[in-house]
C-alpha cells in the first residue's frame, strides 16, 4: 500500500515565518513602523510559560517588538482589564494576546470582550467570530487559519470537497469549519453526541481532528487519498523511552492512518508549529489595517 505523503507544518512553518521577517522589514522602511506583540501571562502554568516564552523568541525573530507582561497567580480580574486598557491604547502594540487558561477568580469571557477587537491576534472576541460568521473582514484564530494555508498548499482549490471537522470548540472547530465553508466546502461538524463517527469521517475529502483524545481516529474511518490535518496534541506515557517518559501523539492514530491518507500531518511537527507562526501573521496583519495599509501589499 502507498504511504501517505506528510505535510510538513515545521517547514511551512519557517517559511510562513520568512516571508512575515521580509515583510516586517518592508512595512519599517518603508514607512517606519515596527509591529508589537504584547503577551498576557497571568499565573505560572508550566505548559503556558512554554508556550509565552516560544512566542516571544518567534516574535523578535521575525523584526517585530515583544512585550511580556507577567502577572502573580493571585491577580485579580480588575488589575488584569486595567491592563488590557492600557495596551489597547498603546501605539506601539498592534496584538495583544491572554495566555489561557486564566487562574480561577478571573473570568476570561470578561478579558476577552476587553481586548480591542482589532488588536484581538487571538481572534477569540465575539466580534471577530461574529466577522468570520458573516463573511467580514476580522481577525482569524490562529490554528484554523494555519489548517487552511496548510490546505491550500497541498490541494489549491477546495470548492466542492466534502470536508468533516470533528470538534466544535470556540477556538478550533467551530472557525475551522466557518474558514472551509467560505472555501466551498460541504462542511459536517462531528463532535461527542454525533452518531456513527467513523461513517461520518469516511465521506470527507478532508478530514480534521480538534478533539483531544490520543489515536482515536482509526485508518479505516478514512477515505482513501483523503487529506488529513490531526490538530490534536496529546501527551501519553511511553514507557518505552524510559521510564516516566512521555510523548506527544495526535486524535489520529498515525501508523494506521498513513496506509489509507493521501497526505496527513503528523504530530509533532503538523499543526503545532503552524500556530505561533500565524500568531506573527495575524500581527502584520493588524499592525497594517490600524494604519490603514494593505496586508496583501
Ligand atoms: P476542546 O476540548 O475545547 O474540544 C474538543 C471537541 O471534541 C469538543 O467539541 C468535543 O465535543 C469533541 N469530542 C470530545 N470527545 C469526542 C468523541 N469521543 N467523539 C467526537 N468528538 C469528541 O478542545 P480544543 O478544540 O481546544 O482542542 C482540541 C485538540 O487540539 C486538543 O488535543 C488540543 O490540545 C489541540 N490543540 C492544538 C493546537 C495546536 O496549536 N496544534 C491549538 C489548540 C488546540 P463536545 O462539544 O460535544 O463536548
Amino acid at each position: 500500500t502507498p504511504m501517505a505523503q506528510l505535510i510538513d507544518g515545521k517547514a511551512f512553518a519557517a517559511n510562513l515565518r520568512r516571508t512575515i521577517a521580509d515583510q516586517v522589514a518592508q512595512l519599517n522602511r518603508d514607512h517606519g513602523i515596527t509591529p508589537g506583540l504584547a503577551v498576557v501571562l497571568v499565573g505560572n502554568d508550566p505548559a503556558s510559560e512554554v508556550y509565552v516564552r516560544n512566542k516571544g523568541r518567534q516574535t523578535i525573530e521575525v523584526g517585530m517588538q515583544s512585550f511580556e507582561h507577567r502577572l502573580p497567580q493571585n491577580t485579580d480580574e480588575a488589575q488584569v482589564l486595567d491592563l488590557v486598557a492600557r495596551l489597547n491604547a498603546d501605539p506601539n502594540v498592534h496584538g495583544i494576546l491572554v495566555q489561557l487558561p486564566l487562574p480561577e477568580q478571573i473570568d476570561s469571557a470578561h478579558v476577552l470582550a476587553a481586548i480591542d477587537p482589532k488588536k484581538d491576534v487571538d481572534g477569540f472576541h465575539v466580534i471577530n467570530a461574529g466577522l468570520l460568521a458573516t463573511g467580514g473582514k476580522g481577525l482569524v484564530p490562529c490554528t484554523p487559519l494555519g489548517c487552511m494555508m496548510m490546505l491550500h498548499d497541498h490541494l489549491g482549490d477546495l470548492s466542492g470537497l466534502d470536508a468533516v471537522v470533528v470538534g466544535r470548540s470556540n477556538i478550533v472547530g467551530k472557525p475551522l469549519a466557518h474558514l472551509l465553508l467560505a472555501a466551498n466546502c460541504t462542511v459536517t461538524i462531528a463532535h461527542s453526541r454525533s452518531r456513527d463517527l467513523p461513517d461520518i469521517c469516511r465521506k470527507a475529502d478532508i478530514l480534521v481532528a480538534a478533539v483531544g483524545r490520543p489515536c482515536m481516529i482509526k485508518g479505516d474511518w478514512i477515505k482513501p487519498g483523503a487529506t488529513v490535518i490531526d490538530v490534536g496534541i496529546n501527551r501519553i506515557p511511553a514507557p518505552e523511552k524510559g521510564e516516566g517518559k512521555s510523548r506527544l501523539v495526535g486524535d489520529v492514530d498515525f501508523a494506521s492512518a498513513q496506509k489509507h491518507a493521501g497526505a496527513i500531518t503528523p504530530v509533532p511537527g503538523g499543526v503545532g508549529p503552524m500556530t505561533i507562526a500565524c500568531l506573527l501573521a495575524n500581527t502584520l496583519t493588524a499592525t497594517c489595517r490600524i494604519h490603514g495599509l494593505d496586508p496583501s501589499d
